[in-house]
C-alpha cells in the first residue's frame, strides 16, 4: 500500500535506490574492487573491526543519510554503509546456508562465482538488519526506505542441493524476507525494497516464477513495498539494452514501486506504459557517467517519461546503488536530481 506518509510527499518525490559510497576509513576501495560483488562474505573490505567496525558502520550511516538531507532528497536511506554487497548480509545470515564450503554458480556476466550451498531447510533464524533500520530511524525525521535481495535473485546467487527445484527455494527464501520485512516495517521503515537485478538477466526464470516468489516476500506488508530492476553495477557493465527483457510481468507482482534503471540504458519511457498500476522509481542518474549531471539534464528526462505516464505515479532516484563512485560525485549527483525534480514540479505547478 502506498502509506499516508509517502503519499503526502510533494509530486516526484526523490529518494536512492540503495548504496551510497562508503567513507575511505571504513572501506578500502581497493579489496572492494577486488572482492567484486560478493556473494559469501568478504570481510577483507573493511579497515576496522570488532566494535570499532560496528561504530564505523553506524557513524558512515549518519554521514549518509546527512548528505542525503542536505541534497534534499525526500526519502533516504542509510546507503547500506554496513554491507558488504546489497545481498550477502541477508543471504549468508540463514539457516540451510552453507558459506564454509560454498558451491559455484556461473554469474550474471559469465564468470564462474562462488556462492552459498543451500544444504538444508532455508530459515531466518534471527533478525538481520532489523538493529540497522531502528539506527537509522532515530536519525532522521524523513521517510525511510531499506532493502533486502528479493528471493529470486537470492535463488540466483545460490548452488541449490536440497530443494526439488529452484522454484521450492525461492519460495522458501521468499518466507524468510517476508519475515524480516514485517519486523523492519515494525521498526519504522516507511518502504521496504526487495532488490531483484537478477530478473533481467534470467527473464525465462524469471517468468517461470519470480512474480509468486516476490509476492509471498511481501505477503501481508503493512507498508510500502518496492522492487528493484537493473541491468548490473555501471562500474562493471559498460554495454547495456535499452529495453528489459522482463517488465511488463511486475504488473501481476503486489509491489507499490518499481523501481528501474533508465538513465544509462537510455530506456525508451515507453517501456512505462506497461506498468499502468504501479508507482514507477525511475532512474535518472547515469552511474557511468564520472561527472554529475545538471538539474537540467534530469528534469528533461523526468519530462520524457511524463508523455508516458501520469505525475502522480512518478518517484525519481539513481539507476541504482552508488558505492562504486567518488562520495563528492555522488552527492553531486543527488543534489541535481533533486533540483532537476523541482524544476519539473514547479513546471506542474503544483
Ligand atoms: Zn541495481
Amino acid at each position: 500500500m502506498i502509506t499516508e506518509r509517502i503519499a503526502a510527499l510533494p509530486l516526484l518525490p526523490t529518494t536512492v535506490v540503495g548504496s551510497y559510497p562508503q567513507p575511505g576509513w571504513l572501506v578500502d576501495p581497493e579489496a572492494l574492487k577486488q572482492a567484486g560483488v560478493p556473494r559469501l562474505r568478504a570481510k577483507g573490505i573493511w579497515r576496522l573491526s570488532g566494535e570499532l567496525l560496528a561504530e564505523g558502520q553506524r557513524d558512515a550511516t549518519v554521514l549518509a543519510v546527512h548528505d542525503m538531507e542536505r541534497a534534499g532528497i525526500d526519502i533516504v536511506g542509510d546507503g547500506e554503509a554496513g554491507r558488504e554487497s546489497y545481498s550477502n548480509q541477508f543471504a549468508t545470515a540463514l539457516e540451510g546456508v552453507d558459506i564454509e564450503t560454498p558451491g559455484s554458480t556461473i554469474g550474471r556476466y559469465g564468470q564462474t562465482t562462488l556462492v552459498p550451498r543451500v544444504v538444508g531447510p532455508v530459515r531466518r533464524v534471527r533478525p538481520v538488519i532489523v538493529d540497522e533500520v531502528k539506527f537509522l530511524r532515530a536519525q532522521t525525521d524523513r521517510p525511510i526506505k531499506v532493502t533486502l535481495p528479493g528471493p529470486f535473485t537470492m535463488t540466483q546467487q545460490a548452488s541449490n542441493e536440497h530443494y526439488a527445484d529452484d522454484a521450492d527455494l525461492a519460495m522458501a527464501y521468499a518466507a524468510a524476507v517476508n519475515e524480516e520485512l514485517m519486523e523492519l516495517f515494525a521498526a519504522g521503515a516507511d518502504v521496504v525494497q526487495l532488490d531483484e537485478p537478477w530478473m533481467q538477466a534470467r527473464p525465462k526464470l524469471a517468468h517461470d516464477y519470480a512474480v509468486p516468489a516476490i509476492n509471498r516476500a511481501l505477503e501481508g506488508a503493512p507498508g510500502t513495498t518496492a522492487v528493484h530492476l537493473c541491468f548490473g553495477y555501471a562500474a562493471i557493465v559498460k554495454d547495456k539494452p535499452s529495453g528489459y527483457s522482463f517488465l511488463p510481468e511486475l504488473e501481476a507482482s503486489t509491489a507499490d514501486i518499481i523501481s528501474i534503471e533508465a538513465a544509462q540504458p537510455g530506456l525508451d519511457p515507453a517501456a512505462l506504459a506497461a506498468l499502468p498500476s504501479k508507482r514507477i522509481m525511475l532512474g535518472v542518474i547515469d552511474l557511468n557517467d564520472p561527472k554529475a549531471e545538471t538539474a537540467e539534464i534530469v528534469a528533461g528526462r523526468l519530462r520524457a517519461a511524463l508523455k508516458h505516464m501520469p505525475a502522480e505515479r512518478l518517484m525519481v532516484a539513481p539507476d541504482c546503488g552508488m558505492k562504486y563512485l567518488p562520495r563528492d560525485v555522488a552527492f553531486g549527483k543527488l543534489k541535481a536530481m533533486a533540483e532537476g525534480a523541482k524544476i519539473v514540479r514547479d513546471e506542474l505547478g503544483r
